[in-house]
């Protein structure tokens, strides 16, 4: 990882309302006082639904917690005839640091291409936002195609926009493994990242690919984390369904330990 800082991410998607919002971001807050979680050394960043950000805001704010505040998804767009959608000026008010675009329930559910997801991590970045810029392949494309060929080009599509030198981080998720309580061996996971960080090298340059964090995401829990971070180019973590558990997340951020 070359001194670039770990980063967990946990991706709520839709769970949790305001309130249990509250009660999980505080329990798992303590949890993380109790054991000692040094947040210089790993950040932490939860990724709740929009209508929960200002209570965790406001939470975040009053307790001084180290805990970072991501968001799911971010328009386009600045502002205008948009119905349904938020914009990035609107989140950077709520003191979200990131936001994860191009997510595949998003590419696939929503049918957001990769110049959509280029043109929302470039609305993030403008407004002071770290886009969390999300690649993966499906199993019929690892099939066609292998594994790394399919995610280096949406990356490539995807940073196409933005200015030299920007602040992002790529999340590798192999469509097959998010969700299936099957996730990708380490072996492979490195095997992608170092593609894309290959790719950024030649297409952003040496500093930018240094300094860019890549997640890997996809069933990662407390007993394969670790693995993947002793990997030199994974950098983190994007975690689904096991961030809404308080003692597994608390354990997969202490994966040092
Ligand atoms: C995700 O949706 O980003 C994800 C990685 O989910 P899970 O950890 O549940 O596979």
């Amino acid at each position: 990882t070359e001194g670039r800082r770990p980063l967990i991410a946990g991706n709520w998607k839709m769970n949790l309302d305001h309130l249990q919002a509250i009660a999980f971001v505080q329990k798992l807050s303590w949890g993380l006082k109790d054991v000692g979680h040094d947040y210089d050394d790993v950040e932490i960043a939860v990724f709740p639904p929009f209508t929960d950000l200002r209570s965790v805001q406001t939470l975040l704010s009053a307790d001084k917690l180290s805990l970072k505040l991501g968001a799911q998804d971010v328009s386009p767009h600045e502002s205008g005839a948009y119905t349904g959608d938020i914009s990035a000026q609107f989140l950077a008010k709520l003191d979200v640091e990131y936001v994860i675009v191009g997510h595949s329930e998003r590419r696939g559910g929503h049918g957001e291409s990769d110049e959509t997801v280029g043109a929302k991590a470039r609305a993030a970045q403008a407004a002071g936002l770290v886009p969390v810029i999300c690649v993966g392949e499906t199993a019929e494309d690892l099939e066609e195609h292998g594994a790394a060929a399919i995610p280096v080009a949406q990356l490539e599509r995807a940073v196409a926009e933005l200015p030299a030198d920007a602040e992002y981080v790529v999340a590798y998720e192999p469509v097959w493994a998010i969700g299936s309580g099957q996730a990708a061996t380490a072996e492979q996971a490195e095997e992608v990242c170092r593609a894309l960080r290959e790719q950024l090298r030649e297409q952003r340059g040496e500093t930018e690919a240094a300094a860019t964090r890549i997640l890997y995401g996809g069933s990662v829990t407390s007993q394969n984390i670790a693995s993947f971070l002793r990997q030199p180019d994974v950098d983190g973590a994007l975690v689904g369904g096991a961030s809404l558990k308080v003692d597994e997340f608390t354990r997969i951020v202490q994966f040092k330990k």
